[in-house]
């Protein structure tokens, strides 16, 4: 017989969020069976259409189980109408991302330039532009971030600098400390802003680390979630939330319109009122971007402005997200 010494498990820590992601489902069957629709392995298509599956198991516990019209499921499981060609949709729906990233900087919009942090997401988003985008692990290393940052200081025009990706929280805390170390002699970047999914998919990123990181930046702080629907948060991203305003950060959220996911105005609605609830402010509802693999996700326009309609009648209007969709060579995202 195995007696439990009394310091096993009971102390045993938490796995960390290191721990989590490398725990994440990467295999489509194993997802299906995680939901409890093991006998539905007809809805996969041939191939992850070079896309691989990735989502954490937390995330996946946010799912209902034997449904396959879940909208937390549908966002993360390939489809067979990924492999459809479609008009209009190529791989390279956001062009200049693709050809800038090279030295991690994009500086497209007045004020604010935005550096690809890294290239890792910890769940892949069958919608997403990443699907195309070759990056390696670690786009912006530290000698390119050098090279970034000398483009800032050499810009007093810039105010304000963006961390995206990839999902800029897949770096170690310490690889974000060396990046800000580098703004401390750039007076003229008053705010950083980090465009990030890991406080909804991996909640356990927001640790006591990046709490001190954070709480201790000498900026102010802005963090842009990433959620398309009411049901991917819950009580744990109810608290990374809070620890992300009580480390200073004003929080904002970006959706994308999926169909079949969020294109109801219930669920827009749903989405805002739970959002507010976490302390969280809508910020962006975005037309999809037209990449290969992801048109069974697209709303026509006529539908998406419709919608809106619909919320401003039913939402105060700071519950309200703008409508937007992003154009190559525009001053700014372009309102429906
Ligand atoms: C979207 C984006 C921004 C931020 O735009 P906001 O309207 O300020 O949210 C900044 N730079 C680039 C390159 C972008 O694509
Ligand atoms: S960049 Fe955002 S939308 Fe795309 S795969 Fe990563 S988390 Fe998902």
């Amino acid at each position: 017989m195995i007696t439990a010494s009394p310091h096993s498990r009971l102390s045993s820590p938490a796995p960390g969020w290191r721990q989590l992601w490398r725990d994440a489902i990467t295999d489509a069957r194993e997802l299906l069976q995680a939901v409890g629709l093991d006998d539905r392995t007809d809805l996969l298509p041939r191939d992850d259409a070079g896309f691989a599956v990735r989502v954490p198991r937390g995330f996946v516990a946010r799912m209902r189980r034997h449904d396959p019209t879940d909208p937390l499921l549908l966002q993360v499981l390939p489809q067979r109408a990924e492999h459809d060609r479609v008009e209009g949709f190529t791989t390279d729906a956001v062009g200049d991302m693709a050809s800038k990233a090279g030295h991690g900087l994009l500086h497209k919009y007045d004020g604010r330039a935005l550096l690809i942090a890294s290239g890792s997401c910890a769940v892949n988003c069958r919608y997403c532009f990443r699907r195309h985008f070759p990056y390696g692990e670690e786009i912006a290393a530290a000698s390119q971030w050098r090279d970034a940052l000398a483009h800032v200081k050499a810009d007093p025009s810039i105010r304000e600098l963006i961390l995206s990706g990839g999902d800029p929280l897949a770096l170690a805390t310490h690889k974000l400390d060396e990046l800000t170390r580098g703004l401390a002699d750039l007076p003229h970047v008053i705010r950083l802003r980090i465009h990030t999914r890991l406080p909804v998919v991996l909640p356990e990123r927001i640790d006591e680390a990046f709490m001190a990181w954070l709480g201790a930046l000498p900026l102010q702080k802005v963090v842009v979630l990433h959620t398309n629907h009411a049901n991917e948060l819950d009580a744990s991203v109810d608290a990374a939330c809070a620890r992300l305003r009580d480390a200073g950060a004003t929080l904002l959220n970006q959706s994308v319109l999926l169909r079949g996911i969020n294109d109801d105005a219930g669920a827009l609605v749903d989405l805002s009122e739970r959002l507010f609830a976490a302390g969280v402010l809508p910020y962006y509802l975005h037309q999809l971007d037209r990449v290969q693999g992801a048109a069974h996700f697209e709303v026509d326009d006529a539908r998406a402005l419709a919608l809106a309609d619909t919320l401003r009648a039913r939402l105060p209007g700071y519950l309200v997200p703008r409508l937007v969709r992003e154009v190559g060579g525009d001053a700014s995202k372009r309102p429906l």
